[in-house]
């Protein structure tokens, strides 16, 4: 799917392009031609050249225009859904404590694995194509929900279905070491997820992902399987001191992983190791949010000069959040994040973090993703949370949601 658009009547750019002096290129009365879905002019509009003049084209009549968002962190493909937790915990209960009782994520295992092919396609679609009217354009969706060999290929395919049915690009991520399945000898399971599991959802996946943390994997397992991973091919990217520092920010690094996240606990240390390793620091305000607890240091991870990127973490447990613009809310008035830090790490951080250089941008080269808001500048994403503030969304040069019927646009 690609289609050829000029985009004009932009009154707020926002191209993310480096070396334009400020983070966002934010760019004034703009015009974008895409072509073949790859955008192959961005501008002041006055300087359209006219060989972009002529075929399909919107007017947006001043309003803003971002990158597609780039959720760079979710469990998207999952069966049944724990809002009994929810209220659960807002009794008192704390997370670990459900966990250890058997809830959390065994009680999405347990759904998971009782769940058809076609009820976990058809639920992940759906809550794709609302993360697509909200104007999220490419997701990560990781497996980790199955922990036996047969639910986490079947979880990878639903992955690829979601794909392949929707406009939205999907990025999969194997996370077969998510806990220790229950009733399991930890030491079986870790040889099951590296001998057998691996070598069967490596085919499929693009990374391989560790939820290292008290409850979870140890740094040192983590270790083990990460590497397992890269030997087939799988780039590493980690969750890391989300429920208390355990080192795996660091584990991160030292292996040069594509991202360390969550990372609620980093310290300043971690930081360093982060920055000198090139690995992205995808921060999930929604979980933190969704828990209650403190949210991650974002604020002393931008200022100590690591690539920031921010997600959703999509999950039926712990951030049920499906908005890349609350995402964006929260960063800021939960980590302190502007709002140009933020829309930057939920459009470019994301595709940095993901290791796709040519989304989270807009210039020639990028592909055609772009969402136009119904406002003028972007400053209005974190300024109205909740707010649907997505008037449509192009994906590689064609309209694929928003909020105006076609009619109107
Ligand atoms: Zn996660």
């Amino acid at each position: 799917m690609s289609g050829s658009l000029l985009v004009t009547g932009i009154g707020e750019l926002v191209t993310n392009s480096p070396g334009s002096g400020d983070l966002l290129g934010a760019v004034a009365d703009a015009a974008v031609a895409i072509g073949d879905g790859v955008v192959v002019w961005a501008g002041p509009e006055a300087d359209l050249p006219d060989e972009h003049r002529g075929g399909a084209s919107i007017d947006v009549g001043g309003r803003a225009v971002i990158p597609g968002f780039v959720d760079a962190h979710t469990h998207l493909v999952f069966g049944g859904d724990r809002s009994d937790e929810f209220a659960r915990r807002l009794r008192g209960e704390s997370y670990r404590q459900i966990l250890a009782a058997g809830g959390g994520i065994h009680a999405t295992v347990a759904a998971t694995r009782r769940a058809s092919d076609s009820d976990l396609i058809a639920d992940a679609a759906a809550r794709a194509l609302r993360m697509l009217a909200s104007g999220t354009t490419t997701v990560e969706v990781k497996s980790g929900y199955g922990l036996d060999t047969a639910t986490e290929v079947r979880m990878l395919r639903a992955a690829a279905e979601v794909d392949a049915a929707t406009p939205i690009d999907v990025v999969p991520t194997f996370l077969g070491a998510h806990v220790v399945d229950r009733g399991s000898d930890r030491d079986d399971y870790l040889r099951l997820v590296v001998g057998e599991m691996l070598p069967a959802c490596a085919p499929l996946a693009r990374f391989c992902d560790v939820f290292s943390d008290e409850g979870a994997f140890t740094v040192e397992e983590a270790r083990i399987v990460l590497e397992a991973g890269l030997a087939h091919g799988l780039r590493p990217r980690i969750h890391a001191d989300q429920l208390s520092h355990t080192g795996a920010a660091a584990l991160a690094a030292r292996l040069g992983a594509a991202s360390a996240d969550h990372l609620d606990h980093a310290t300043p240390e971690d930081a360093a190791a982060l920055r000198e390793a090139g690995t992205v620091a995808v921060l999930l305000p929604g979980a933190s949010f969704s828990l209650r607890s403190s949210p991650a240091p974002g604020r002393m991870l931008w200022d100590a000069g690591v690539t920031v990127a921010l997600a959703t973490d999509c999950n039926p447990g712990t951030s049920y959040v499906e908005s890349m613009p609350l995402v964006v809310a929260l960063a800021c008035l939960e980590m302190g994040l502007t709002p140009a830090e933020a829309l930057w790490g939920a459009t470019r951080g994301g595709a940095l973090a993901l290791e796709m250089p040519d989304r989270g941008w807009i210039g020639p080269g990028a592909i055609g993703d772009l969402v136009v808001l119904d406002a003028p500048s972007h400053l209005h994403i974190p300024y109205r949370p909740g707010t649907a503030l997505v008037d449509t969304v192009i994906k590689r040069g064609e309209i694929v949601a928003g909020l105006r019927p076609e009619a109107d646009r």
